[in-house]
């Protein structure tokens, strides 16, 4: 098919998606017109096969450097029980960073052994939820945190495993708000303090410390800025292994970027050739904890455009979905392709449209200037590379019902998730008594 417009490249460099002559923008083969006709718009479409696709290439850049990583899926990117069960499937654990997040994954058959707990702030009954479930591991990020951790394991006759989370202090990540490993984020550990404290930890009753941690940030594309914070976790095992500390394991964390635009891909097979560079003969168990980089890719915010306006020298298109829907534009400035749905044919001239959603927010909007085919009430949209941090951070801001969720399995098409109707909207609302409209 030709490549002669932005949309037509979009899709071509995306393995879930494809134009067909007949049936336009298909998502793993089902045309994504048909799943807007049985389920209505705002809606997450994923493709399964896709996930599964990537744990694979995952697993499969490792083992061509000899190493089996266990994988710990980051649940906060997308924390559907479908995903999740499809993940557990493919062999995956998960990390978690709630109680909530914990009970998913413990819901979708993920043994608890195979769960990461990491988090800031962990609360008491989610750390007496972790002992009690017997969860493998438990990133703790300070001194106090570790005190608090061993007293609870204490009074339950428990010990809590332990990896302490490093702070590497090394600069990564695509935007501010999504870099974790600089000395002035609030995450982990002080790199310099980080050797006493697994001294410390080993010497309190409740804990059985098992090795480190480290989460740099997320999107990140350049394998250099894992293996300058990698190198230094590991320059910290080799000397507290020489003094006799026992280390078993080493959790490299996830941030593994995917492209937004038609840049070139996470090159994984270069990351695990530089994982086993820096830490392959150490004889640590490794863990990875891939979020976005699995799920991103596989799905689509499906949506439908409400009106288009002539505005001031620009067209706008207003779609039916909105930043309550996919807050990343809003929150992050990210620009997520944006692709017409229809069949387009591809001598349709190109226009240049602003793109926003229906919220009372200037920040509501999708793209200051996309290209785009003349677009329509009634047309459809696919907004790309919405299955991490899509529909897990949507919220019902202006009183927007959460959109349904979809997944496409082998030509198949399953609603995962019901779209929420205005009845559910005010269920949880209680008006006091003398508040009561009169009957
Ligand atoms: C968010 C997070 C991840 C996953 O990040 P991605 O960028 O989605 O891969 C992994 N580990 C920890 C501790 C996190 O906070």
């Amino acid at each position: 098919m030709d490549l002669d417009t932005p949309w037509r490249e979009l899709v071509a460099a995306r393995q879930a998606l494809a134009y067909r002559m007949f049936g336009g923008l298909c998502i793993e083969g089902v045309p994504l017109v048909q799943i807007a006709s049985s389920f209505g718009t705002p809606a997450y479409v994923y493709g399964a096969g896709t996930i599964r696709a990537r744990l694979a290439d995952l697993l499969g850049a490792f083992r061509e450097q000899g190493l089996t990583p266990a994988v710990r899926y980051a649940v906060k990117a997308n924390d559907h029980l479908a995903i999740l069960s499809l993940l557990r499937a493919g062999g995956a654990g998960a990390d978690v960073t709630s109680a909530g997040e914990m009970a998913r994954a413990l819901a979708a058959g993920i043994m608890p052994e195979a769960i990461v707990f990491s988090g800031v702030g962990k609360r008491r009954c989610e750390i007496e939820m972790a002992l009690g479930h017997g969860i493998g591991q438990i990133n703790a990020e300070s001194a106090e945190e570790l005190a608090v951790l061993s007293a609870i394991a204490v009074s339950m006759g428990k010990f809590a495993p332990v990896a302490l989370r490093v702070n590497p202090d090394v600069t990564a990540g695509g935007h501010d708000k999504i870099s974790t490993g600089r000395a002035g984020d609030k995450f982990g550990i002080a790199f310099d303090e980080a050797a006493a404290l697994y001294r410390y930890a080993s010497t309190l009753p409740g804990i059985a410390p098992v090795g480190f941690s480290t989460h740099i940030g997320s999107q990140i594309f350049s394998p250099s800025a894992f293996e300058a914070a990698y190198s230094r976790v590991v320059n910290l095992i080799d000397r507290l292994r020489g003094e006799g500390a026992v280390i078993s394991r080493l959790d490299l964390g996830g941030g593994f970027g995917i492209p937004y635009d038609s840049g070139p891909a996470f090159p994984m097979p270069a990351y695990a050739a530089m994982v086993r560079r820096v830490a392959g003969d150490r004889c640590l168990d490794l863990i990875v904890e891939p979020g976005r980089w699995l799920v991103g890719p596989a799905g689509v915010l499906l949506t439908g455009v409400t009106l288009v306006k002539l505005g001031v020298g620009r067209k706008i298109v207003i779609l039916d979905a909105g930043m309550n829907d996919l807050i990343r534009p809003a929150l992050y400035g990210a620009l997520h392709g944006i692709v017409p749905v229809g069949m387009v044919a591809s001598s349709k001239p190109v226009t240049i449209t602003e793109v926003v959603g229906p919220v009372c927010e200037s920040s509501d909007r999708f793209a200051a200037a996309c290209p785009l085919p003349e677009m329509a009430a009634g047309d459809l949209v696919a907004i790309l590379d919405a299955g991490a941090y899509g529909a897990v951070m949507s919220s019902n801001y202006n009183g927007r019902l959460r959109a349904a969720e979809v997944l496409v399995d082998g030509r198949g098409m399953t609603l995962i998730r019901k779209r929420q109707e205005l009845s559910e909207l005010m269920r949880d609302d209680i008006v006091p008594l003398g508040e009561r409209a009169p009957a």
